[in-house]
């Protein structure tokens, strides 16, 4: 599988299972309005975006994730409406925000060396 990146050509998509499992027991780090909160629903959300390898029908890099809980995942996929009180960039600026945080942990936790 490949993935493209912008201005990179074609390179390999990284997988990781051991990051996507890691989400098992995390908190949603993206706590937008009527997040789920708790870890019942937590997935490892991917990047929207084509800079993260995200193609037609593929997902970004495993690397280019974020706990989220399913709400908050499914806002920042369009899914559901934007909360009343926020505007999209402040779904993307908090997705980034997790990512960053959930990054930090995944080396912590020894998943990323
Ligand atoms: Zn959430």
């Amino acid at each position: 599988m490949t993935a493209r990146l912008i201005g990179m050509g074609k390179i390999k998509t990284y997988r990781n299972q051991k990051i996507r499992d890691s989400a098992r027991g995390k908190e949603c780090l993206m706590k937008l309005p009527g997040c789920c909160g708790g870890t019942e629903s937590t997935i490892w959300s991917h990047y929207r975006g084509e800079a993260g390898g995200k193609g037609m029908s593929l997902k970004a890099d495993d690397l280019c994730g974020a706990y989220a809980c399913t709400h908050c995942d499914a806002i920042y996929d369009g899914q559901k409406m934007i909360p009343n009180g926020i505007e999209r960039v402040d779904v993307w600026l908090a997705w980034h925000n997790a990512h960053i945080q959930s990054i930090v942990i995944l080396h912590a936790d020894g998943v990323l060396k």
